[in-house]
């Protein structure tokens, strides 16, 4: 109460209220994506791009994660980090996933080698018994073996509600898929229930690469990381890695993986199987040679 009054007080009448107008905006979008999410023909509007991660020991590319894209007749392209809430808040998401996952598969059952494909996993399908399984079924009748999908899910969902959280992540374990916590760090109990879960991964949010070059915690804490997965035998992926700068400092810090524009925007699925074809076909011939 003391603030309000401090900030009544001090508010200097002839500014605009920025708080207010940006809040007003982003409740006429959110109600414009709600309302363009449930006309969308999801079939036609929604697609996938994919991201490459490269793996640096191996020095090639060891899968790639898919990332829904939305065009709208209406609105034009809306990013997922607006829509994707906006789907699970309204219960479109469950449609929406298996039309995206269908489409990922598809394009992941044409990739040469051992590629993984990653997925990203929303709160909701992570607390909806059956959500995951329908997921998997379509993987099955694709023909995609499910030792080559990663579900990436993040700290906040499996907090929503833990044990049928963990139920899920049983369920996606026994089928022989892999578990990555995404944009991991940025939550408030990472360390205490990182060991009680099945995962594989932890993929490193972006936050901790943007100043790693001139603040030596972010660099410390990146160090811990590594560690940590060191010990828990979990892969790591560093995410967000966009300047030659932060690439040599992340590869010193012995990285095992990474994504970001580094090495490679995210793609469409056309222009994913012909850099695919490209790279191993290279590494074919220099095999060979
Ligand atoms: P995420 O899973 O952490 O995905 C990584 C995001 O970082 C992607 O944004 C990607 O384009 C972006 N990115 C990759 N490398 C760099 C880089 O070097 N610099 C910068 N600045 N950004 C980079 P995008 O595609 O906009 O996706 C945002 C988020 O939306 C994703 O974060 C994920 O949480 C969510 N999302 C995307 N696709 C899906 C989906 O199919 N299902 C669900 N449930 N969520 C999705
Ligand atoms: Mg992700
Ligand atoms: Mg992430
Ligand atoms: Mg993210």
């Amino acid at each position: 109460a003391d603030y309000a009054l401090y900030f009544a007080k001090h508010h200097n009448k002839s500014e605009p209220v920025f708080f207010s107008q940006e809040h007003e905006r982003l409740v006429f979008e959110n109600s414009a994506i709600e309302q363009g999410l449930r006309h969308a023909d999801l079939e036609k509007e929604m697609s996938v791009e994919f991201q490459p991660v490269l793996d640096l020991h191996a020095g090639h590319t060891s899968g790639l994660e898919a990332l829904a894209r939305w065009y709208s007749p209406t609105l034009g392209n809306v990013r997922p980090d607006r829509f994707i809430q906006i789907a699970e808040n309204t219960g479109i998401i469950g449609r929406l996933s298996e039309v995206l996952f269908r489409k990922a598969v598809t394009e992941a059952c044409q990739w040469p080698g051992k590629l993984t494909l990653s997925f990203n996993l929303s709160a909701v399908s992570l607390n909806t018994p059956g959500a995951v399984s329908r997921l998997l079924s379509i993987a099955r009748r694709a023909g995609f073996p499910l030792s080559r999908l990663v579900f990436e899910i993040t700290e906040s969902a499996v907090l929503k509600d833990f044990e049928t959280a963990l139920e899920v992540l049983e369920e996606i374990k026994t089928a022989g898929a892999r578990i990555a916590i995404d944009d991991f760090g940025t939550g408030f109990s990472s360390l205490a229930y990182v060991h009680r879960l099945p995962i594989d991964a932890l993929k490193v949010d972006r936050s901790f690469v943007r100043d790693v070059v001139h603040n030596e915690k972010s660099a410390n804490v990146l160090r811990s990381i590594l560690d940590l997965c060191e010990n828990m035998s979990l892969s790591c992926v560093v995410e967000g890695v966009e300047t030659q700068e932060q690439f040599d400092l992340i590869s010193d810090l012995g990285a095992g993986q990474i994504q970001g524009f580094y090495y490679s925007k995210p793609l469409s699925g056309g222009d994913t199987h012909m850099v695919l074809q490209i790279e191993f076909h290279d590494q074919l011939m220099s095999l060979a040679s």
